[in-house]
C-alpha cells in the first residue's frame, strides 16, 4: 500500500510543480511517521523517502534508538524545554520552534553535543485559535534576529500550517503570507531559504506558493489510528 500511495503521491506533485513551473528537485518530501510503526518507516524508506517527521519528543527518541541516523528525522510538533535534550539528538531540522526560552534551551543542547542545529521558525498564518506559532512582526523579527547571537543554532527557514478549511483562497492566503514573511525578512538581512508548509490536503496550493518542504503523512502511510500505539503493529 504504501508503494502505491507513493507512486500516486509523487505523481501528483510532479503534476503540480509542472503547472507552478517548480522544479521538483528543489522541494522535499518529509514523510510524517508520527503514530506509525518502524516497519512501516522502513518501507518508506526502502522506496527511496529519506525524511522522516515526528511530533512527540518521546516518539522520536524511542524511533531514533531504533534506526538512528538512517534516515533523517524532523521534528514537527509543539515542543517542550524540558524535552529538548532528546529532540536536539536525533533531529536534522526543527520546524517548530516559536519562543527565545526555547531558541536558548535547544541552543545549549546542541553546544553539549557539539551540533549546529538548524531550526524553523513557526508562524501562526492563520486565525484558528488551536494553530501554534508566533503572529506578530516584531516579535518573529526579534527571534529571527536572537538566533543570530547563537552560536549552536542555524535559522534556515519558516514553517506554518494552514487553516483546517475547504476554503482554498484562505488556505493559499496562509501560505502566501508565509512566502512574503520571508523575502521581507531576507530584505533585512537575513539568509532563509526553506519554506515548510503544506499537508495531505493541500500540498498543492502550498507547492504553488513556493513550498520547499512538504510534510505529508496520511497519503504516505494511510489513515492514522491514534487508539493504537506505533509500538503495536
Ligand atoms: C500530522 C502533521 C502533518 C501531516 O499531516 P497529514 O494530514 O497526515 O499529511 C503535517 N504537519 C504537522 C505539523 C503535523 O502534525
Amino acid at each position: 500500500m504504501i508503494s502505491e500511495n507513493l507512486h500516486r503521491l509523487k505523481n501528483r506533485i510532479g503534476k503540480q510543480c509542472a503547472a507552478s513551473k517548480r522544479n521538483t528537485d528543489d522541494i522535499k518530501l518529509i514523510a510524517v511517521s508520527k503514530h506509525f510503526g518502524i516497519n512501516e518507516i522502513k518501507e518508506a524508506n526502502k522506496l527511496g523517502v529519506y525524511d522522516f517527521g515526528e511530533n512527540k519528543a518521546q516518539e522520536l527518541r524511542d524511533k531514533y534508538q531504533l534506526l538512528a541516523d538512517k534516515v533523517t528525522w524532523h521534528f514537527i510538533g509543539t515542543l517542550q524545554r524540558n524535552k529538548v535534550k532528546y529532540v536536539v539528538k536525533a533531529a536534522s531540522l526543527i520546524h517548530s520552534v516559536d519562543s527565545i526560552s526555547l531558541t536558548d534551551e535547544i541552543n545549549n543542547k546542541a553546544a553539549r553535543l557539539d551540533k549546529v542545529q538548524k531550526i524553523l521558525l513557526e508562524i501562526k498564518t492563520s486565525s484558528e485559535e488551536t494553530k501554534a506559532g508566533i503572529e506578530q512582526y516584531e516579535q518573529i523579527l526579534f527571534l529571527a534576529d536572537h538566533c543570530k547571537y547563537l552560536d549552536n543554532i542555524r535559522l534556515i527557514g519558516l514553517m506554518t500550517m494552514a487553516p483546517f478549511t475547504d476554503n482554498e483562497l484562505l488556505i493559499r492566503k496562509s501560505f502566501s503570507e508565509l512566502r512574503k514573511l520571508k523575502d521581507k525578512l531576507n530584505k533585512q538581512g537575513f539568509n532563509l531559504s526553506e519554506l515548510s508548509m503544506g499537508m495531505t490536503v493541500d500540498f498543492e496550493i502550498a507547492i504553488d506558493e513556493g513550498a520547499t518542504m512538504l510534510r505529508i503523512g496520511s497519503a504516505i502511510f494511510g489513515q492514522r489510528d491514534y487508539s493504537k500505539d506505533w509500538r503495536i503493529v
